[in-house]
């Protein structure tokens, strides 16, 4: 399948940037990883090395496909190395500043119709297109952690993004195995529209002691079929991004259906943020 894209970037090498670098790469495409520091590019790299390995073991991908995957990868901590790409993704910290300087960076060396899509969680498109001196070629391209495993790409479409931008993107998307699904730039989008106030009622259950965690999840893996429940989920994402979300949709539509869970609030306060720290609604041993 022809995309018209042959060299991907990629900004941020943490937990999203180095799953989609590991994706790109595996689907064929070159890749320029770029972060801040080489610590952080040599701790995406492992982690990209790592999963790979995983692959070979279960029988999923052969040893020299592996090599061939991480030789696609050019790390570097040099903005200017993106100027080659056809596509930039950028993976960095959730914060409108950050990525709109970004945007700006990419704008002054990246080619006249290279696209640059975002995979923000929460922040509107839209506005970060309006940094760019083009912004047709603004998108949002939302994966879902871990970036190998999971199907689905969300394609969000700014007021600004063109057709063109949005029809290769979704070429591109299939191209690399997943499934596309486009939506108009809205405050969490669909995905985290619906789950997250679902995670949010969860909590409310519990806080106003309807059942205690273990049964909330219990009942909602029996009940409504949910692999995981949803305190477990919210342990796993982070309360604290769980808060960041809640808020963005309670700000955004200016609705109070979407007022976070005082709860929700009060864990996140005293640090129990779920997995990541040890203890949420259940407590980890590691
Ligand atoms: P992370 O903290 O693991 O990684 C961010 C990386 O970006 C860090 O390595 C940091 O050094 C680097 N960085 C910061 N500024 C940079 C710059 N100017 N140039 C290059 N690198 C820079 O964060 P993450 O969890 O991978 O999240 C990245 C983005 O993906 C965020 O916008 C987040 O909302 C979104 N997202 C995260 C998830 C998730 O489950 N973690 C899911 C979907 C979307």
């Amino acid at each position: 399948m022809s995309t018209g894209i042959s060299r991907i970037g990629v900004v941020g090498a943490g937990t999203m940037g180095n799953g989609i670098a590991q994706l790109c790469a595996s689907a064929g495409y070159a890749v320029t990883m770029r972060d801040l520091k080489p610590e952080f590019l040599d701790r995406g790299m492992a982690t990209i090395g790592k999963n790979l390995e995983r692959f070979v073991s279960k029988g999923k991908l052969s040893a020299e496909e592996r090599e061939a995957a991480l030789g696609r990868i050019k790390p570097t901590i040099e903005i200017g190395d993106l100027a080659e790409c056809d596509l930039v993704i950028e993976a960095v910290l959730e914060n409108y500043e950050i990525k709109a300087t970004l945007i700006r960076e990419l704008d002054a060396i990246c080619r006249d119709g290279a696209i640059l899509a975002t995979n923000t969680s929460s922040i509107s498109v839209t506005k970060l297109a309006a940094t760019s001196k083009d912004p047709s070629r603004i998108i949002g391209m939302h994966f879902f952690n871990p970036v190998p495993l999971m199907q689905l790409v969300e394609i969000i479409r700014a007021l600004q993004t063109s057709d063109a931008t949005c029809d290769a993107i979704v070429k591109l998307t299939e191209s690399l195995g997943k499934t596309a699904h486009v939506s108009k730039d809205s405050y969490g989008f669909v995905v985290n529209r619906v789950l997250v106030p679902m995670i949010n009622e969860a909590i409310n259950c519990v806080h106003e002691g309807v059942a205690p965690a273990e049964d909330v999840d219990a009942m909602m893996k029996l009940g409504a079929n949910h692999p995981m429940g949803p305190l477990s989920l919210a342990d796993l994402i982070g309360l604290d991004v769980v808060r960041n979300i809640m808020e963005t949709l309670h700000d955004g539509f200016d609705d109070p259906k979407f007022r976070p869970s005082p709860l929700l609030k009060q864990m996140c306060d005293a640090g129990y943020l779920g997995r990541k720290s040890g203890r949420g609604f259940f407590v980890y041993a590691n």
